[in-house]
């Protein structure tokens, strides 16, 4: 079945305006195993968009070779909302300048829906149960109703991945290694993908507390697993990853058409694209707690002086970056040190190097949870 391309038009928001979500697909609808690929859901993160140009390139030619096994749906800028929000010449794209929130957080949450209605259909058969969950899935979904442009899209994107067996949500951090998110459910399932991307970390957590992309597609069959589980078969059933593709400025074709080879492979080795992917790459990483990742976090406002750089391994008590105030009247006061709590590799590093006050500074990936966590694993 030939590739289509297929725009959504999203409701408008203000008088005399129009926004769309474009799509690509790939195979006939209803195929498995059913890949689900956006970039950009935090508008302002380019390397996704630029990965998925290349990924559809690669697409367009293993559908004119007849090798799409499954069904691919590919949304290479996944945010047309947000990347519309330039102010003063800078494009803000991680949150809604209307609605307030986070792009990728209050994604919809439809166990509640979705229980009553499965609970006398599920039976001994674990794929007809996956059957019934994704039916019940979409169906709650539709029902929902949105009161604005950021919901409508929020219901759209996930109205297209909630039935994936495989959901990748490209990401970028600031300045950071390859890495990745993923719930504890879907490891080490999910390890061949990490180890394809060549991830230099693999965040693990169960519910993160923000409802993100990922976890909306990946969390219902956790939870209903706990509500039903003892009595009915439920598979976890969507392999979903929120993959950071480094950091904000590392956008090339170089980088981003490794990074689309790595997932036309993996969808290969996944069985929904024909033809060899080779071996798995050795893994560069463990998996970690998302628990365990030190955030650290200036205490008082002033450049950033980092002392290690980004992919150093750092030990518990290491100095890695300090916060200069140059107003300070003696030098010899104006630097307070920002010590990593945990041993691990030193993922991310702001690209800002003037932070104010209670901004996240760095982040190192420890192996043992931190006891003093806030209620949500994620950063706003
Ligand atoms: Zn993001």
């Amino acid at each position: 079945m030939a590739k289509s391309t297929v725009t959504i038009p999203l409701p408008s928001q203000h008088l005399g305006t129009t926004r769309v979500v474009t799509t690509h697909r790939y195979g006939a609808q209803g195929a498995r195993p059913k890949a689900y690929v956006q970039a950009g859901l935090h508008a302002d993160e380019i390397p996704g968009m630029l990965t998925a140009h290349h990924l559809i390139a690669r697409l367009d030619q293993a559908d004119s070779d007849g090798a799409v096994r499954g069904e691919i749906i590919i949304v290479p800028v996944a945010n047309p909302i947000g990347l519309d929000q330039y102010m003063a010449g800078r494009l803000h794209g991680r949150s809604s300048l209307e609605q307030g929130q986070n792009f990728n957080r209050g994604f919809a949450d439809l166990i509640e829906a979705v229980a009553p209605a499965i609970e006398d259909k599920l039976g001994a058969d674990a794929a007809g149960n996956v059957a019934i969950i994704r039916q019940a899935l979409l169906e709650a979904l539709g029902e929902r109703r949105s009161a604005n442009d950021v919901q409508e899209l929020r219901r759209t994107l996930l109205g297209m991945a909630i039935d994936a067996d495989m959901v990748l949500d490209l990401h970028c951090d600031l300045e950071s290694l390859m890495h990745m998110y993923v719930s504890d459910d879907l490891w080490p399932d999910g390890s061949d993908l990490a180890a394809q991307l060549g991830c230099r970390a693999v965040m693990l957590a169960g519910d993160s507390g923000g409802d993100p992309f990922d976890e909306a597609c990946s969390m219902p069959w956790w939870k209903l697993r706990l509500r039903f589980g003892d009595r009915f078969p439920i598979p976890a059933s969507c392999l979903s990853a929120t993959i950071e593709l480094r950091g904000k400025a590392d956008v090339d074709d170089e980088t981003a058409a490794s990074d689309a080879d790595n997932i036309f492979r993996f969808l290969q080795r996944r069985g929904v694209i024909a033809g060899t992917a080779g071996p798995i790459p050795p893994a560069r990483c463990e998996a970690t707690p998302l628990s365990a990742v030190d955030r650290m976090v200036a205490p008082v406002p002033g450049i950033i002086a980092f002392k290690r750089a980004i992919g150093d391994s750092v030990q518990a008590g290491e100095v890695v970056a300090e916060i200069v105030d140059p107003t300070a009247e003696d030098p010899l006061t104006a630097r307070v040190p920002l010590v990593s709590r945990t041993t691990g590799v030193l993922w991310s590093r702001s690209q800002m190097k003037m932070a104010a006050a209670g901004e996240t500074v760095a982040a190192v990936a420890g192996s043992i949870p931190l006891s003093e966590r806030s209620w949500s694993l994620l950063v706003d």
